[in-house]
């Protein structure tokens, strides 16, 4: 509640007082979340849309709550940004999805050339010893780090800071692939694109639901699979959930696709049919 008359906060403020202490509270939760081993790994295939074989897999968080189940990461990657824990968690999110890939390929040897797509945020990207974490769960796991991307999003990419660009080079001189995740919802400058070295764009979800169906979201679509092709990108879609969703992206010329339509993100050993039958 304001204090009357002004624009600033009364110093005591028992409604505040407790979302600070839910907080404090949930902070710790996470924490201890991380120390006790509650989190998971799940992967969501990707495929390439015309022969729908599997290409890679990306990492995804979830929360396995000793009481309330499995908690998807829209419910607490925002605090864990917040309060910074999302770069230890990512840290270990990264490691786990280097030591699996490991595994699948020790295990399915026709499964050598599928990557793996994790999930960096603002936050860990801008912690020091980034670089060395990446480094470092490479080298751990014993991948190629050709196999590795790095899903960046665009609010991160438009920071054009010296920072910036020294870590984006620096990882791209370990040899990983760099993707712009949601693409086409952040701010519509794309000079970007010609001065950071990315490989891939997502086209996001947002302009997936409705390609089938209008013919602005078609039009979107196209215009980003040829923005694409012209600066030498592969074009990815996420949240294809139709067939017609499908066939309309790749008769737009899009390569890459990932959705319910192929797969749900699920625990390693459900994505395990999907790397033999390759
Ligand atoms: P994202 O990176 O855009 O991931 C795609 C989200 O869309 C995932 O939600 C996925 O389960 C969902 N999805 C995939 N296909 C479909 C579909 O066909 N239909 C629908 N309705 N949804 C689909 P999820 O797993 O809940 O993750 C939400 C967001 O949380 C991610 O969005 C990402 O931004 C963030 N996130 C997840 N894991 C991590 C992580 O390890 N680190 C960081 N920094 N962020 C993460
Ligand atoms: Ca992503
Ligand atoms: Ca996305
Ligand atoms: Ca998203």
């Amino acid at each position: 509640a304001k204090a009357a008359g002004g624009n600033r906060y009364a110093i005591f403020d028992p409604a505040m007082h407790a979302d600070l202490l839910a907080e404090a509270q949930q902070r710790y939760e996470l924490e201890r979340a991380l120390a006790e081993g509650q989190f998971v790994v799940y992967y969501q295939p990707i495929v390439e849309l015309s022969s729908t074989r599997l290409v890679g897999v990306e990492a995804l968080v979830r929360w396995d709550h000793p009481e309330r189940g499995v908690i998807g990461p829209d419910a607490f990657i925002p605090l864990a940004e917040a309060t910074g824990l999302i770069v230890p968690l990512g840290r270990w999110v990264l490691e786990q999805a280097c030591r699996q890939l490991a595994r699948w390929r020790a295990a399915y040897p026709s499964a050598t050339d599928v990557y793996m797509s994790v999930n960096l945020s603002a936050r860990q990207f801008q912690a020091p010893g980034l670089v060395e974490d990446v480094a470092a769960a490479i080298a751990a796991a014993g991948i190629p780090a050709g196999r590795l991307t790095l899903e960046l999003t665009e609010t991160l990419l438009m920071r054009d800071t010296v920072a910036t660009v020294e870590a984006l080079a620096a990882l791209k001189a370990l040899g990983v692939k760099l993707a712009v995740d949601d693409f086409g919802t952040g701010y519509s400058a794309l000079g970007y694109l010609r001065q950071f070295p990315v490989d891939i764009i997502k086209i996001d979800k947002s302009f997936v639901d409705g390609v089938a169906t209008s013919h602005e979201d078609a039009v979107l679509a196209q215009t980003i699979v040829q923005l694409g092709r012209t600066l030498n990108l592969q074009t990815l879609a996420e949240g294809i959930e139709s067939t017609d969703q499908s066939s309309q992206l790749e008769a737009l010329g899009c390569t890459y696709g990932q959705g319910y339509l192929f797969a749900r993100p699920a625990a390693a050993q459900q994505i395990e049919g999907l790397l033999r039958g390759r």
